[in-house]
């Protein structure tokens, strides 16, 4: 019967086939050559206590066990002459929601507003080199969606095992690394991302599945009542009985379409602030305790979190080894966010660090109405670009510079492509964000020695975390609550944040759409 082992061992010696398989044995009090086989259920690195270790979750199988492995099965069948449902967007929730469908019988018709991945890569491509930003091919739009260009960091506050598995599986069957299954930070690298996309659109195409590229959604068509297609910008029409409308939070013109067809949504908190980067040695020297970190160990990554009067001031998307990138969506906007290659070997480490926005904090932006997060978001991310020069060039001051209020007469190098400028951060920002954020770094580098230094930088802004916007659902039916056939999924709708939860958000709504269609 199989075993349950934990092993603790030093990062070389987890990292030898040879000396692991000894490890187990000496676990199990037998000799190498009775161990029957093994898979590693959990990794995890540990770096407490002033050492780093790296500890293994094991199960061991006797000789003639068959390896349960717990895999989800997955069946597809051919759906190209099946009801179709709509899907609005190809990012995470609405591809997981297309396999989805597929699995439960209908067509999904995808219906993405930007370009295939490929051809995505080279606008972004030059929107680093040459600041020129398509507003419909970009970091947040296009196949794949927002994660597509990213750390594809895979961890999730949701507790639903199951749910998070599958995700993992699908994942791993369109080519991510297995290593996923088992790790306890789970991230899969700008680098291998688009690959996946493509697989994944292999599927739905190959099931019988449409997706259609540069086709944007204008409105929604109804029978007053219930959905009856979709319309896309160049006049074509998209019938179906059932509709995801998976776009994203970046989509601010669809939230402004559902206002303009009377389509409920409503204002939420949401977060903001600044992305920091420091050299990745000094977070490495920090969290591995001055020990060089070898061929052995990951960059070395950290998650910070402090109260500060009244509001959470914590990291978010922190990309270990990685690179700062400009995602906003429109001319004139700033907004950063961070992405990491698989190997995560930038010579950079890079965070959000944000605060908490609740809708008190929003009165000054109440004539927007439920917009009132999105004007702000506006606001701040049009006086980046302002005070980065105009464009994509980012504000930035150095570390200890912001917290303690002073120029930045030189900024250090910095991962982000489209360049910096000098810039008063500490002044300029909304004091119940800057503030905070200067209060929170105090805090930080308190918590971790060497955090605080000027070799550090900070840019702005970091405004597109989570959605300031919720389309609310029935919690039951996940359809829109004045609209039926309307499933508003992922974290656009406000029900996820992060590529996991978006992707389980949108097969939680392609069950959803099985049960309204077939009941
Ligand atoms: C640079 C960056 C790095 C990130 N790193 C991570 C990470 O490491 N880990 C993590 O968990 N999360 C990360 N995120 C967040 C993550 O990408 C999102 O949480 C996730 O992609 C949300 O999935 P979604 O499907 O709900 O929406 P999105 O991914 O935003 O997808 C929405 C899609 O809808 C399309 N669309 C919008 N409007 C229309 C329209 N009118 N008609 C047709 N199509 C439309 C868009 O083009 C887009 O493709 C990152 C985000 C960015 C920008």
């Amino acid at each position: 019967m199989a075993k349950d082992i934990i092993l603790e061992l030093t990062p070389e010696n987890a990292a030898n086939s040879q000396l692991l398989l000894k490890a187990v044995a000496s676990k199990l009090g037998m000799s190498v050559k009775d161990v029957g086989h093994y898979t590693i259920t959990r990794r995890s690195i540990d770096s407490r206590h002033g050492k780093v270790r790296v500890n293994l979750g094991i199960r061991v199988f006797d000789r003639d066990e068959p390896i349960a492995d717990g895999k989800p099965q997955f069946t597809y069948g051919d759906v190209s002459k099946s009801p179709p449902v709509a899907v609005i967007g190809a990012g995470p929730a609405g591809l997981f929601a297309a396999l989805r469908l597929i699995e439960h019988g209908y067509k999904p018709i995808v219906v993405e507003r930007g370009k295939e991945v490929s051809a995505r890569k080279r606008d972004v491509a030059l929107l680093n080199r040459e600041h020129k930003l398509n507003p419909d091919s970009n970091y947040a739009f296009g196949e794949g969606g927002a994660g597509t260009f990213s750390d594809g960091k895979l961890y999730t506050r949701s507790r639903k095992r199951g749910d998070y598995n599958r995700v993992l599986y699908i994942l791993c069957n369109h080519g991510a690394s297995e290593d996923i299954l088992f790790d306890s930070h789970p991230h899969i690298g700008t680098n291998r991302l688009p690959g996946i996309i493509v697989k994944i659109r292999e599927t739905i195409i190959s099931y019988g599945g449409e997706i259609l590229y540069n086709s944007r959604v204008e409105s929604i068509k109804t029978d007053g009542s219930r959905v009856t297609g979709v319309k896309l910008s160049d006049g074509r029409l998209v019938e179906a009985k059932a509709c995801i409308l998976a776009t994203g939070h970046s989509a601010r013109d669809v939230y402004s379409m559902l206002l303009n067809q009377q389509i409920q949504i409503e204002a939420k908190p949401f977060a903001m602030g600044v992305r920091v980067e420091h050299p990745q040695a000094i977070i490495d020297s920090i969290q591995y305790h001055g020990t060089p970190r070898g061929d052995y160990l990951p960059a070395a990554s950290y998650s910070l979190v402090q109260q500060v009067e009244g509001r959470g001031v914590y990291s978010f998307c922190m990309c270990p080894g990685g690179f700062i990138v400009p995602a906003a969506t429109e001319p004139n906007e700033v907004v950063v966010n961070g992405m990491s290659p698989s190997l995560r070997n930038s010579r950079w480490a890079n965070s959000g660090i944000v605060v908490e926005v609740r809708l008190d904090d929003l009165k000054s932006y109440s004539k927007y109405g439920e917009l009132a997060g999105v004007e702000y978001q506006h606001y701040l991310e049009e006086l980046a670009s302002l005070h980065g020069g105009f464009g994509v060039k980012a504000p930035a001051q150095r570390l200890v510079d912001f917290v303690d209020g002073n120029y930045s007469a030189s900024l250090p190098s910095c991962s982000y492509h489209p360049g910096i400028t000098s810039s008063e951060l500490h002044a300029w920002l909304p004091d119940d964000i800057g503030f905070r954020l200067r209060k929170g770094f105090r805090a930080f580098g308190a918590r971790m020695k060497g955090f605080l230094t000027n070799e550090a930088v900070v840019l702005g802004v970091e405004s597109r975390t989570s959605s300031p916007v919720r389309i609310p659902r029935n919690p039951e039916t996940l359809q829109h609550v004045g609209v039926e056939g309307l499933f508003p999924a992922g974290e656009g709708a406000g029900y996820a944040g992060g590529i996991v939860s978006s992707a389980f958000d949108g097969e939680r709504c392609a069950d959803a759409v099985a049960f309204y269609l077939g009941g």
